[in-house]
């Protein structure tokens, strides 16, 4: 096991990681910038060192800082987390020549899944289910309207270096392309620098449906899904699991964990689907890296994903075997983002009051604390509130009593929203697809 680890992230995430770390006997180091130099994270490490930038999203971006950083505090590996250099294939090409282990996958499959493209050629040769569409870039509307005429509208444009939900473009019909690609290439172009974009069947009434899969660069073992349709602006607000039948997820299951064994993955990746109408799945990407909803997976198998990435990085083999994974009960993930809950504008600010319920079944991951000031200039997640129960309606009925003795005065949090959703009729009937929040425009002043 390593002795020092550098956890190269902030906020909830590097104090999850903390833990796993911790509790494996390693120290914890951490870099942070001007407004984190007080967070829980920092106050909780071993060691750490600033990186001060007048943009304070370098200090967690700048990857001759952050090995700088590494080097001076003397650790084996760093943990990315999820965001900053999670992804990038650069930072982690420079740890190899560093020889500081990555605690993820190498640099060359980071590359490949990276670029959604080469993710769904991959995929598709390793058996998965892909939608139909483009297997190179496409660049000009002609082109893009002879393809979807052969897939079929409407079609979605998206970028192959896409993630969070940017720049993403639906299309109904030929007349709209020009200007949805334009688009799309130049939000993926100011977003990732690649304005590389492809063009894909539109799944309708569909459901995100993802699988959280452990493998140590041979072998590769998943521990079921997690249902994640509800989202604001592609990006997920409440997730859940388990969702499938036993039957649906050990198929889906075996042939997520062939596609990780195909490209040698080594380390914690999410294989997210959408699910359409006729149960059919179509795989979306590969997320190489810890997930800020992987807590439902741990609420559900009880144990601890965090944990069991860092020692595959380490050089373990997969410690348990897939009839080891259990399955028990049902798990609710609540995003407490500080934003308006309507408009979800972020609402940055002091906390001047902060309390957080417990009780069987409710965990809350949070950095947040009385007097914290929440920044407007990172993500707007505030704390995760996870509640299980024996079965989907006790973790309903426990969530709503969580969530009414939830206070967080200072700043406006999506909890009015969350309250709302666990009232709601389609959701307690699992009627939901991604276009929830759309399709219950009202839900707040019902
Ligand atoms: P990103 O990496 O930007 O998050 P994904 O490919 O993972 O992009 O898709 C994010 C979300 O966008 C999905 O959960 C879904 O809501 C929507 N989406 C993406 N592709 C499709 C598609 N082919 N049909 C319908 N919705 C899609």
């Amino acid at each position: 096991m390593f002795n020092r680890v550098l956890i190269a992230n902030r906020g909830e995430i590097a104090l999850r990681i903390g833990r796993a770390l911790r509790s494996l006997g390693v120290e914890v180091c951490m870099i942070h910038g001007r407004e984190d130099r007080l967070s829980t994270p920092v106050r909780f490490s071993d060691d750490s060192r600033p990186i001060l930038r007048s943009n304070p999203l370098d200090s967690y971006l700048d990857i001759e800082a952050v090995i700088d950083a590494a080097k001076s505090m003397g650790v084996d590996a760093i943990h990315p987390g999820y965001g900053f250099l999670a992804e990038n294939a650069d930072f982690v090409r420079r740890l190899e020549e560093e020889e500081i282990t990555f605690i993820g996958p190498s640099s060359d499959v980071i590359r490949l899944l990276g670029d959604k493209i080469e993710a769904r050629k991959a995929m598709e040769a390793a058996g998965l289910p892909v939608a139909k569409g483009s297997s190179e870039s496409v660049s000009s509307a002609d082109e893009a309207v002879s393809l979807a005429s052969e897939i079929g509208y409407p079609v979605i444009i998206k970028a192959a270096a896409g993630g969070g939900g940017i720049g993403m473009q639906i299309v109904h019909d030929s007349s709209e392309f020009s200007s949805a690609l334009n688009l799309c290439q130049s939000r993926a172009r100011s977003a990732f620098g690649d304005d590389r974009v492809f063009v894909e069947k539109y799944i309708e009434g569909a459901q995100h449906i993802e699988f959280q899969v452990l493998a140590d660069g041979k072998n590769a073992i998943h521990f079921g899904e997690r249902f994640c349709s509800i989202q604001r602006r592609h990006q997920k607000l409440l997730e859940e699991g388990p969702w499938l039948s036993d039957e649906v997820r050990s198929e889906i299951g075996s042939k997520v964990c062939a596609g990780a064994e195909a490209v040698g993955y080594r380390g914690l990746a999410t294989f997210e689907f959408l699910r359409d109408s006729n149960g059919d799945f179509y795989f979306l990407e590969v997320n190489p890296r810890v997930q800020v909803e992987h807590t439902v997976t741990e609420m559900i198998t009880g144990e601890d994903m965090v944990q069991l990435g860092i020692r595959v990085a380490a050089g373990e083999s997969l410690p348990l075997t897939q009839e080891d994974v259990k399955f028990n009960g049902h798990a609710i993930q609540f995003r407490i983002n500080a934003e308006d809950p309507r408009k979800f504008v972020p609402s940055p600010g002091k906390l001047w009051e902060c309390h957080f319920p417990g009780g069987v079944g409710v965990r809350v991951d949070t950095h947040a604390h009385v007097g914290y000031d929440m920044p407007g200039c990172f993500d707007s997640l505030l704390a995760k509130m996870i509640v299980w129960g024996k079965d989907r309606n006790e973790a309903i009925a426990r969530s709503r009593a969580a969530l009414a003795e939830t206070v967080i005065i200072g700043v406006d949090t999506v909890i009015p929203l969350h309250r709302a959703i666990l009232d709601e009729r389609d959701f307690l009937d699992r009627r939901v697809t991604i276009r929830y929040l759309e399709n219950h425009p009202s839900i707040l002043e019902d």
